[in-house]
């Protein structure tokens, strides 16, 4: 059975997707197969604004076109580090783009382009990236978690994203896992990104004396691996908050499907068994069906895939359950 049905689709159509990540700006042709046919990498910082990274935007994707000599070019997704108002493409929110708050990203990048482009939130876009060509392939209801500096996450429901009524759905490292908990710059308190990302095993680390104000959630790591207590506690302690948010998630949505991305995914070792034991004490679904939560498979390619991927989505394009359930 194909995982995805193409009955609008052409095959000679490609997309472009744009991923714009913490230093460098990715946009890639890929065909209606998921067959990258030209991938570019640029840098790009935040810093130098929001009309020289829009450029960079317009730049890349002009690149990328140039590239691919024959085929129909379908759209452009773009996933973005922030909320966007999905029906508008307005970004309402987001920390680390200056400038880019209410401003019309998606009108701004097609007015200079003539192309149709459509913005996702970069966690969203990876999910259906992950749905797409990595580990969810088949699966039509999952959720991801995105492990980085932050805790990202994208819920996909029928095969779609749920986006919520502007398109803010799935912000789930700010679950509240623990009531009075570290505070969060969201400004709420014991949110699962304080308490499970890389900031978090960085900060539990400093306050267990187990390196300096640079230790990295990597020191972490080799500390675990060579058998300190201590690093392995903050692995396990990482595992409690994601288990606690994980069973709350299972219990809500009763999906097949939770993935972990991100490059905390090197100590599962260390931090699965605390979030399994967590998962199975809390959520009655858990533990009574084969509900599976396991590794993403793309690692920084899902954004990219993602994105790629909403155009096709647009045009007709829709996964097929391996597995109907
Ligand atoms: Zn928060």
């Amino acid at each position: 059975m194909p995982l995805v049905c193409y009955s609008r689709l052409r095959m000679t159509d490609y997309s472009i997707g744009v991923d714009l990540g913490g230093t460098n700006l990715r946009a890639a042709a890929i065909d209606a197969e998921g067959k990258i046919l030209t991938k570019i990498t640029g840098s790009t910082q935040y810093s130098s604004g929001r009309d020289a990274i829009l450029g960079h935007i317009v730049t890349a994707i002009k690149g990328v076109q140039l590239q691919v000599t024959s085929g129909n070019l379908l759209g452009v997704g773009i996933g973005i580090p922030g909320f966007i108002q999905i029906e508008t493409g307005v970004v309402i929110g987001s920390a680390n783009l200056p400038g880019f708050d209410g401003y019309p990203v998606r009108d701004e990048i097609q007015r200079q382009l003539g192309i149709p482009i459509i913005l996702e939130n970069d966690a969203n876009a990876a999910a259906l990236g992950e749905q797409w060509m990595g580990a969810g392939r088949g699966v039509k209801d999952l959720v991801l978690l995105t492990l980085g500096t932050g805790i990202g996450g994208g819920i996909l429901a029928d095969g779609r994203i749920l986006h919520g009524f502007l398109g803010m759905a799935g912000e789930l490292g700010h679950m509240t896992v623990y009531p009075d908990g570290n505070p969060c710059g969201c400004g709420n308190f014991g949110c699962l990104e304080k308490h499970a990302s890389a900031t978090a095993v960085m900060s539990m680390a400093r306050a267990l004396s187990l390196g300096d104000l640079d230790v990295t959630a990597e020191d972490v790591y080799n500390l675990a691996v060579e058998g300190n207590p201590r690093a392995k506690a903050v692995f396990e302690s990482m595992g409690r908050a994601l288990g606690i948010a994980l069973a709350s998630l299972i219990n809500i949505f009763n999906f097949p499907l939770y993935l972990l991305s991100g490059g905390a995914l090197g100590s599962w070792d260390f931090f699965a068994p605390a979030m399994f034991e967590q998962v199975r004490k809390r959520s009655f679904t858990f533990s009574r069906t084969d509900t599976r939560i396991e590794k993403a498979t793309l690692g920084n390619e899902a954004g990219l895939y993602g994105a790629a991927y909403l155009p096709f989505q647009l045009a007709g394009a829709e996964v097929v359950a391996a597995n109907p359930v």
